[in-house]
């Protein structure tokens, strides 16, 4: 009878010692392939060099190695780098390096696609197909940092999850992911150089602070004005601003870590005095930082970034409360690499 083979990276520790242990041979068998699999991300089991070849031929036979794949590679003038990611079902989802002098960042994706409907955001426009595996999230986070060592010679700093989907509609894988990219089995980063960027999903940011996770937390604001919000993220009428408001205020109770508001100030939209008066008095809830967004277009002209006296205005004000309040530019924009441009124009 033939098997089916399952995917190994699916199985825990403890899971794999027991199918060592069932099969006649030491637990201990599981913490090296265990390693070799995470740690070191081999893609076969050939190469697992202190395993023998029986056993070699025996994981064989029972699991097979998923693992993604760069199917294109962009590169920006800027230095950022985009890749499509192509997933064992064939699917594409995309990740980004942008190097800067001080750090070097991975922009990784959760989901395939995104089911939230940010009018302003490519993704949004691929409807959500699936969540992505834990062990796809932890994968695109290797292949950057290799890129990272190969193209600029450092070994990534920073993971930010803000490329395709939405982090919190997929909670445990990303959580999972996360425990293995911190793990000393695993590749062994900083919690702290983390950020999980999400739109707001009030309930998951609750369970976050319960869970006790220690990565940053950064929210797509766009909006204090609950109208504003609702016309430019739809999903704002079903998590209106005080539940969010209110799971901010529980976060920073349990974790006592600033938020960062992610902003983009469009022309017409949120760009007049009481759009900046609305957030300032938003940002009085709870310690924060404001990150204003460069806007990046995604091809309709519906929204167009605001004038620099428009931004300037929302600076000063910022400054004027004591909010610290940073400009982003937008990086690998040529190569639609940047904020709100992944929607796999291939
Ligand atoms: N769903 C998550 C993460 C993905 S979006 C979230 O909403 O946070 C990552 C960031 O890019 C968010 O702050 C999002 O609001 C912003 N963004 C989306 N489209 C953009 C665009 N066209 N230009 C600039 N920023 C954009």
């Amino acid at each position: 009878m033939e098997i089916i083979k399952k995917d190994i990276r699916a199985l825990t520790k403890e899971q794999l010692r027991d199918f060592f242990e069932k099969n006649g041979d030491k637990a201990f068998r599981g913490n090296q392939v265990y390693e070799w699999l995470w740690n070191k991300s081999l893609h076969s089991f050939d190469d697992m060099t202190n395993i023998s070849k029986q056993t070699r031929e025996m994981l064989e036979k029972h699991f097979v190695i998923n693992h993604i794949k760069v199917d294109s590679m962009q590169k920006s003038a800027d230095g950022t780098i985009k890749n499509g990611i192509k997933l064992h079902d064939g699917l594409v989802v995309e990740s980004v390096l942008i190097p800067t002098k001080k750090r070097t960042t991975a922009c990784v994706s959760s989901q395939v696609g995104c089911s939230l409907d940010c009018k302003f955001c490519a993704t949004a426009r691929l409807k959500r197909m699936r969540n992505l595996n834990p062990d796809e999230i932890y994968d695109q986070v290797v292949v950057i940092d290799q890129q990272s060592q190969l193209y600029h010679q450092k070994k990534l700093t920073n993971i930010v999850f803000m490329g395709m989907g939405e982090p919190l509609m997929n909670y445990n894988n990303v959580i999972k992911a996360i425990e293995k990219i911190t793990s000393p089995e695993g590749l062994g980063m900083s919690s702290k150089r983390i950020t999980v960027s999400t739109s707001g999903v009030p309930k998951m940011i609750k369970k976050m602070a319960d869970d006790e996770v220690k990565f940053n937390l950064a929210v797509s604001l766009h909006s204090a004005i609950e109208e504003v919000r609702t016309s430019i993220m739809p999903f704002n009428e079903h998590f209106p601003l005080d539940d969010l408001r209110e799971s901010l205020e529980y976060w920073y109770e349990k974790t006592k870590r600033k938020i960062t508001y992610e902003y983009v100030v469009w022309e017409g939209i949120n760009d007049r005095n009481e759009d900046v008066k609305a957030l300032i008095d938003f940002c009085k809830y709870v310690p924060c930082k404001v990150n204003l967004i460069e806007y990046n277009p995604i091809d309709d002209g519906q929204f167009q970034q605001a004038s620099s006296s428009a931004i300037n205005n929302y600076i000063s004000n910022l400054e004027m409360h004591d909010i610290t309040v940073n400009v982003r530019r937008s990086r690998g924009k040529d190569i639609d690499a940047a904020c709100g441009q992944l929607a796999n124009k291939s």
